[in-house]
């Protein structure tokens, strides 16, 4: 039967494995998986031969594989594989598309019957490529991944964990704002504009409502964006005051708040306001990089996305403003982060995806390791590290007794060959088998 049912899913590719498992077969939540080779997420060197026991969706053990004891309890049998947490991406944007870049003016008429349909494939697609953990950062549409993250909680569809900022901070005409040039400013929907402000007090005030809201981290767009209307990638759009303002009611609520910063001054001014991370950083400067590592501010560093933009944007009509800031930082951001990496800055995966399609995550592993990570490094950078940033330490980012259960397989050693993380076999989130070959047998 429980075949059956897989099969079912991997053919109809919908919302199958949890649902057909947890409804027809009870609760699968408690599961014994061993393991061939195991990244903990947070450990130098792999484990070899291991046994995770599940209960009620946490691991509650975790200790070398021994046939002698475990003869009598079921177990997924994995020992061809190596097993690692979940992923983490800091920087997603799950609930829209990125094929609709060229024409952004969508978003002020898109319904939200739409906007469901389109973040509850997104999230299965990003689950499914192994990310059991995202953090949103920004949707057009305000509210719509904190939607998604309230309907995944609720057990309404599958997706990732999410942790999401809500609307953009941003000044008017600010890389967050969507204003198109030759669009009348009158005729853009508010509902797209809601987190736009000026002054500290303005930018406290939205910043509050976003806390209000159910926000679970702020974002703000400290300066220009590459894929936004006007402005500089580099140049400074909001003040170290405005900054400030949205920092303090990030940090009087408990959350965290991460600064969308191109260039060396507006990196500066978050990080001695307080910010937590910085998104992109492509043009810090050395003075930047001792600030981060001064104040142990993360990078999340999106240094997959150029080479996708640079191969699509102009055959899908991208706007040529948007190519060309792409090209003034790619090649920058590289270095950068090589840079960054080595003064001791902590890296955070982020890919900045729907920028590039859900789904392709994993893609950036490959050249965060060209540019000087090991492996082991690059895996960390989306496990361990990743979770202390975004505050979730204590739930998700290591195969650690006490932790939810998100953990997924793959078939050749990514310790060997990074790009392994493109295609993982199995994901398991917090006990629950979300994706499985047919060629395991539980
Ligand atoms: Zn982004």
């Amino acid at each position: 039967m429980k075949q059956y049912f897989l099969l079912w899913c991997l053919v109809f590719g919908q919302l199958c494995s949890s649902i057909s498992y947890g409804a027809a077969e009870g609760n699968h939540s408690d599961l014994n998986i061993r393991c061939g080779q195991m990244i903990d997420g947070y450990s130098g060197e792999p484990l070899h031969d291991q046994l995770i026991s599940i209960r009620q969706g946490l691991i509650t053990n975790v200790e070398l594989y021994n046939k002698a004891t475990s003869e009598d309890d079921e177990i997924l049998n994995l020992s061809a594989y190596t097993c690692l947490p979940g992923l983490i991406d800091t920087h997603t944007h799950i609930t829209e598309r990125a094929d609709e870049t060229s024409d952004l003016s969508i978003h002020y008429t898109r319904s939200m019957t739409e906007v469901r349909e389109i973040s509850a494939e997104n999230a299965l697609t990003t689950l499914h490529a192994g990310f059991t953990t995202v953090r949103n950062l920004g949707a057009y549409i305000a509210w719509s991944a904190r939607d998604l993250r309230d309907r995944i909680n609720a057990g309404e569809i599958v997706g990732p964990r999410i942790q999401t900022s809500g609307f953009y901070l941003t000044i008017p005409g600010g890389g967050g704002d969507l204003v198109i040039p030759g669009i009348p400013e009158n005729t853009i929907p508010d509902r797209v504009r809601q987190g736009v402000s000026r002054g500290p007090d303005q930018f406290r005030e939205n910043a509050r409502k976003a806390v209000k809201g159910g926000a679970d981290v702020l974002k703000i767009l400290a300066s220009g964006a590459v894929l936004a209307y006007g402005g500089i990638p580099g140049s400074p759009e909001m003040t170290p005051e405005e900054i400030l303002a949205v920092v303090e009611v990030a940090h009087e609520a408990g959350i965290k708040v991460t600064a969308h910063a191109h260039g060396a001054q507006s990196i500066k001014d978050a990080i001695l306001a307080g910010v937590d991370s910085i998104e992109h950083a492509s043009l810090a400067d050395e003075e930047a990089i001792q600030l981060a590592v001064k104040h142990q501010v993360a990078f999340s560093m999106d240094v997959y996305n150029g080479d996708y933009i640079n191969a699509v944007a102009a055959i899908q009509g991208w706007p040529e403003e948007f190519l060309r800031k792409n090209i003034e930082t790619t090649d920058a951001q590289r270095e950068v982060f090589s840079t960054a990496f080595s003064a001791g800055v902590p890296i955070i995966y982020g890919t900045d995806s729907a920028v590039y399609p859900h789904g392709d995550n994993a893609k950036q592993f490959v050249i965060m390791v060209r540019q000087g990570m090991t492996p082991m490094d690059a895996i960390q950078a989306a496990t361990s590290v990743a979770a202390k940033f975004i505050g979730w330490k204590d739930k998700v980012g290591a195969i650690k007794v006490g932790l939810y259960a998100d953990i997924i397989a793959v078939k050749e050693n990514p310790l060997n060959d990074v790009s392994a993380l493109q295609d993982v076999s199995v994901v398991i989130k917090e006990g629950q088998i979300i994706k499985l070959p047919l060629s395991i047998e539980e």
